[in-house]
């Protein structure tokens, strides 16, 4: 099946994306670069999941024991973020405030060091690169740590990113082209005509037309796509809380910090100083994250708040004395393997870009790179640098989003 776009008549675009987040705005913008007309829809831009993640683009310190597909893919998307940065503040003349800090990770008790090790092990069956620090060497890095710390480990290339910065670059990245649009009303179906999706009809009942959709609505693509014969999207919201505090540029820490405190993991990020705002001079730090099996209820609870400060003091005291200014619960798009949906599906003119769980802020550029290959015709055809290039296209190939479907091609005709 011919997967490209077809010739779109007058009036129709090229593309039309569903989901202004932090995905949709970054597929939209490399489309539009690879000289594609492109119409976006969102009521809310930025205010899923993209607007509560802390930014860390750390595919060794958030990789699973069980998950090498994963952290292979992860790994694939961190190494395009250098690039994708400068192009973006190139284009858009605005910063995303890339940090190459690189991450300390401490562990608290004798529970929390023992896995830790296990943490470094996995690192070494994968290549990546980090080490395990005497306290005092992490505590010389960062003068800030708390008392109570038994163990460290340094991971020079886990960083991290403001993804409110880079979201307001795409968003005025794509409006500011001559062939790009971000229109602020809500997507209610896909228009379907002789088995092709032809575009997306919005809240006004508007159909925007074009030779392709891609459905970048996080957590919401399943419900949006529930009717759709041949296409399953098995992404469930998986609620996260994060908190935002400013704080003196001293007692901000220079790397990002993650922690294990009695078996739950932690982190800090920090930022640069405002230039400008109220809080011109000072540093936002995030801390993160609860994963909970919720729905996006937008709830900060109590007890999540609670459990975030305590295990975050126990890294950094210094928190105590920072301003706590914000409280953000969101839901992650996640898929049942972690591993999220790009690219064409078996619906001739519906791509699909979400599920990105825990990692959507990492994988935003290489997510952008393969679904604008998928849809200008060369899938997978994408530049893999890797120590273990047979990894990567595996782990590439795993993000087919029509795995989950009923008419998955590698499971038919099978007995
Ligand atoms: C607490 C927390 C911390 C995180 N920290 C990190 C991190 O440090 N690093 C990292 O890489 N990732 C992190 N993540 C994950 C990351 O935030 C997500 O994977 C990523 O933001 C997903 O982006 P998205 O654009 O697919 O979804 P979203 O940001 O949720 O955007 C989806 C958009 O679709 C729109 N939409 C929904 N329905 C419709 C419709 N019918 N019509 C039109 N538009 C619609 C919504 O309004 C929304 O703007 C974190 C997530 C959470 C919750």
């Amino acid at each position: 099946m011919d997967r490209r776009l077809p010739a779109t008549p007058a009036g129709t675009r090229d593309l039309v994306v569903v989901g202004a987040g932090i995905i949709g705005l970054a597929v939209a913008w490399r489309a539009l670069e690879a000289g594609l007309s492109v119409t976006v829809l969102d009521p809310d831009p930025g205010d899923g999941s993209t607007r509560a993640a802390a930014g860390m683009i750390a595919p060794a310190t958030e990789a699973e024991f069980t998950e090498d597909t994963a952290l292979h893919l992860h790994l694939t998307g961190a190494s395009r973020w250098l690039s994708f940065a400068a192009d973006l503040e190139a284009a858009s003349g605005l910063g995303v405030g890339l940090r190459e800090s690189g991450t300390l990770t401490l562990a608290y008790d004798g529970t929390d060091a023992a896995l830790l090790r296990r943490i470094l092990a996995l690192h070494t069956r994968h290549a990546v690169t980090s080490e395990r620090l005497a306290i005092s060497e992490a505590r010389r890095r960062e003068p800030l740590l708390g008392q109570r710390l038994t163990e460290a480990a340094w991971v020079p290339g886990d960083h991290a990113v403001d993804p409110r910065a880079t979201h307001t670059a795409l968003w005025r990245a794509v409006d500011a082209h001559p062939h790009g649009a971000v229109v602020p009303r809500a997507v209610v179906r896909l228009d379907v005509d002789a088995g092709r999706v032809v575009g997306a009809v919005d809240e006004t009942r508007h159909l925007h037309r074009a030779g392709a959709t891609v459905v970048a609505a996080g957590w919401a693509s399943a419900s949006l796509l529930a009717d759709l014969p041949g296409v399953a999207v098995p992404v469930r919201p998986v609620k996260g809380q994060t908190l935002r505090l400013q704080a003196d540029p001293e007692l901000a820490p220079r790397h990002v910090v993650r922690g294990l405190v009695q078996g739950r993991p932690v982190y800090v990020v920090s930022r640069a100083p405002a230039t400008e705002g109220p809080w011109k001079g000072h540093c936002e730090l995030v801390i993160g994250a609860t994963t909970e099996e919720n729905p996006d209820d937008r709830r900060a609870t109590a007890g999540g708040v609670f459990a975030l400060l305590r295990d975050a003091r126990v890294l950094l005291p210094a928190i105590d004395e920072a301003t706590l200014v914000e409280a953000t619960p969101r839901a992650r798009p996640s898929t049942p393997d972690n591993v999220p949906l790009l690219g064409p599906t078996h619906v001739p003119g519906l791509h699909l870009a979400t599920g990105h769980h825990r990692n959507g802020i990492l994988l935003a550029p290489l997510t952008a790179d393969v679904v604008v290959a998928g849809l200008t015709g060369s899938w997978f055809d994408v530049d893999v640098p890797s120590a273990d290039p047979a990894a990567m296209l595996a782990a590439l190939r795993a993000t087919d989003p029509r795995r989950f479907s009923p008419t998955d091609p590698t499971t038919e005709g099978a007995p």
